[in-house]
């Protein structure tokens, strides 16, 4: 499935990592463990899961604990504010499988949401997983078709590839799609000027988990701490798309509820009908 899809990025290696100095997104660097959590589509989701009972759902999307933060309306990127201990969390680049799966436990457990950026190539791959995440009450933004670094490319060709990944995200049963983040943040204004006048609100970055890179996941979860420390609060950015992103999570978000922070619910102030319907 995301095969094709991480073998387009290979030419871009090094643009990646200049990239990534910069603390760009760069989760699809073809790192060899991409590759492995890109699991194939039969084995990508079972149908049952996107089968549970509305009660186990509306049981979910109700559970609080301490780290149940605020959910915060949002309907031009100046109503983005975070007050101290206060984090967003975003898991870009999925849906991909057992990952994004195990990345919905541990949020359920605490019942926290968190904004998914969704490539339209895996929704399309994996549709029963994208819509189970929108059900279980968590925010989806679109994040390009096929995840290029826009800033390269013409801008008609840039529109044309961010229409392209919302229709991919609407087809695959995700109608509602308010939020965008660049691939790699590689932006320009004429492209933040287009979503702007769309009503779309691009979500940027505070702090950059670097779960892109071959660390330990206790080394993402240390190091994330020690930056959203230093900061007060932020928007986080993790990809489902690595298996050290899931291990590492559950032990993140203890160590978030630890210390007083809270997650924020990010929802676009016109509401989310897919949510409203989920928990009908
Ligand atoms: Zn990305």
């Amino acid at each position: 499935m995301a095969v094709s899809f991480l073998r387009r990025l290979l030419p871009s290696v090094s643009l990646l990592i200049a990239l990534t100095a910069l603390g760009g997104c760069a989760a699809l660097a073809p790192t060899r463990d991409s590759v492995p959590d890109a699991e194939p589509q039969a084995a990508a989701f079972a149908p049952s899961t996107s089968d549970r009972s509305s009660l186990r759902e509306t049981a979910d999307t109700l559970r609080r604990t301490p780290l149940t933060g605020r959910t915060m309306r949002v309907e031009t990127i100046d109503d983005i504010r975070l007050g101290p201990k206060e984090v967003i969390l975003t898991f870009d680049d999925g849906p991909a499988g057992q990952n994004t799966r195990r990345i919905l436990d541990a949020l359920d457990a605490k019942g926290i949401k968190a904004t998914f950026f969704m490539v339209g190539e895996m929704a399309r791959n994996n549709p029963a997983l994208a819509r189970n995440v929108v059900a279980r009450g968590h925010t989806v933004g679109s994040h390009t078709y096929g995840h290029p670094n826009l800033a390269a490319m013409s801008h008609a060709d840039a529109v044309a590839e961010i229409a392209r990944g919302e229709r991919a995200l609407r087809e695959a049963g995700i109608p509602d799609l308010p939020f965008f983040r660049f691939p790699y943040l590689a932006d320009t204004t004429a492209l933040r000027g287009h979503l702007a006048a769309r009503g779309i609100v691009v979500v940027d970055v505070d702090i950059d988990s670097k779960d892109y890179f071959r660390i330990s996941p206790v080394r993402v979860a240390t190091r994330t701490m020690r930056d959203l420390r230093r900061r007060g609060s932020g928007i986080i950015l993790f990809h489902d798309l690595h298996a050290r992103t899931a291990a590492m999570l559950p032990s993140f978000l203890n160590m978030l509820e630890r210390e007083g922070y809270k997650v924020v619910a990010l929802q676009p102030a016109r509401g989310n009908p897919a949510l409203v319907a989920s928990v009908r």
